[in-house]
């Protein structure tokens, strides 16, 4: 089989790869000519563990190739992939104009039937107006070329990302004709061997599973963010707190850890899509909008801690950034909480030392020299006034606290991500605050 995945950012390149991994003929394309130059030379756009050496292993063997042309690149295949990005516009709904354009272009080019597949987040009713524009611009040719839209959203989770698509726990797919659907199934089927199961829906249902999956997903760590603040007034501990209620099947171990608010490219874009979704078709998402609200104010939670313990006083003071990416595993900076907690130290007048295993390069692009980079964990801790745990990348779990505390200039850990146990800290004689833990003196 053949197709073309249009969008190589990290869900098209993570998608392309791996359906070129199981034997299929794939052409990744780009509008970003450096991008696609890059990955001809197996330089990657974006840090993904184990991808760099599956792209590497595809190219050679000649299964995957990357491109600018998309109408060349589409003749022959049997799907279009559309990866693309959907930014949130101005009022939070997801910003279309790049899945339309790549339609409008398919509509321009294909010469054969093809399915078009959404693999982009695009909210309910996005596959009506892909159809549309690829209809159109048939008509414009004067043509008449069988196709179909269906819609097969990604679930895959930027750091295990390779993971999640050759093991998925499921694959949705919205179809409108059994023609569609034979083509998705050949092409999913080796990925169903550990006998994972590939969902067919009607398309509207496809396009509100990703929202409705991403939404419940935020919505558990709002909600676990919102009892750890309450924990932490009443004098309880959430770290207990989530053991008792994790162990419970009903309600899972995962995504019930709090910390300093959820990040990244998918959920508060998401979460937003569907809430203004909600109110265009005149209903409101009360949920959500709470689950917004409490993540905006956690992002908050451990300036504000730093802000009390220094009396508000925290201009010439240093600190120790452990952790910039929005979560441990990737480069990917967008709406990572580590930017705001930044911006609200610097605007403070304070110095902030930072450092992140791969992340460094991607969050210069926004930083700058607003903020000095380690050349490892333990540069950043030189004369700081505390240390701030951000991201809980695994190097960052068992430091050797007795070099951190002879670096750091004041003994105080803000953990973010609760990574450190507050009594050990405490026995170490650092002092240390938690997200939702009692305070240990
Ligand atoms: P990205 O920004 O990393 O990549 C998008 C790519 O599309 C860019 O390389 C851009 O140059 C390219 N592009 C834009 N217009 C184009 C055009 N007309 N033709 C060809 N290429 C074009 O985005 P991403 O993170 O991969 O996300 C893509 C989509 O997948 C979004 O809708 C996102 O919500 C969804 N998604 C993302 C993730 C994730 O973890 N990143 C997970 C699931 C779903």
């Amino acid at each position: 089989m053949r197709i073309a995945v249009v969008g190589t950012g990290y869900v098209g390149l993570v998608t392309g790869t791996c359906f070129a991994e199981v034997g299929i003929d794939v052409t990744c394309i780009d509008v970003d000519v450096k991008k696609i130059e890059n990955l001809k030379n197996g330089i990657l756009p974006i840090y993904e563990p184990g991808l760099e050496e599956m792209v590497a292993r595809n190219s050679q063997k000649e299964r995957l190739s990357f491109s600018t042309d998309l109408p060349s690149s589409i003749q022959g295949c049997d799907a279009a992939f559309i990866a693309v990005g959907t930014p949130p516009g101005e009022d939070g709904s997801a910003d279309l104009k790049y899945v339309l354009a790549v339609a409008r272009s398919i509509g321009q080019n294909m010469n054969d039937y093809i399915v078009v597949v959404t693999k982009s987040t695009v909210p309910v009713g996005t596959a009506n107006k892909v159809r549309q524009a690829i209809a159109e611009e048939l008509e414009a040719r004067g043509v008449d070329i069988p196709f179909d839209v269906a819609s097969n959203p990604e679930f895959l989770k930027e750091g295990a990302a390779i993971e999640d698509f050759l093991k998925p726990d499921r694959i949705v797919v919205g179809v409108a004709s059994t023609r569609a659907e034979e083509v998705m199934k050949k092409l999913y089927k080796p990925f169903l061997m550990n006998g994972h199961p590939l969902i067919f829906m009607d398309v509207p249902s496809a396009e509100m599973t990703k929202y409705a999956a991403n939404s419940m997903l935020a919505t558990k760590i709002s909600f676990m963010n919102d009892i750890a603040n309450l924990c932490e007034i009443m004098g309880a501990d959430v770290n207990m707190v989530r053991k008792g209620i994790g162990s419970d099947a009903r309600i899972g171990n995962r995504f019930i850890y709090p910390g300093i608010g959820y990040g990244g490219s998918c959920f508060p874009k998401d979460v937003k899509a569907l809430i203004r979704t909600a109110s265009e078709n005149g209903y409101e998402m009360k949920v959500l909008k709470s689950v917004e609200e409490v993540n905006d104010n956690q992002k908050m939670v451990l300036y504000n801690k730093v802000n009390n313990y220094f009396n508000g006083d925290l201009a010439g003071k240093t600190f120790a950034i452990w952790g910039l990416s929005f979560k441990p595993k990737t480069d990917d900076m967008r709406e990572a909480p580590s930017l705001v907690i930044i911006e609200k130290l610097l605007a403070q007048g304070a110095k902030v030392r930072a450092y992140d295993p791969v992340a460094i390069k991607e969050a210069a692009h926004t930083l700058g020299d607003t903020i000095e980079y380690g050349k490892d964990e333990y540069e950043t801790l030189i004369d700081a006034d505390a240390l701030l745990l951000v991201t809980e990348w695994p190097e960052f779990r068992s430091p050797n606290f007795n070099v951190v505390s002879k670096l750091m200039k004041d003994k105080v850990i803000f953990d973010g991500r609760n990574i450190y146990d507050p009594a050990e800290m405490n026995e170490k004689g650092f002092t240390y605050y938690g997200i939702g833990t009692k305070q240990q003196m």
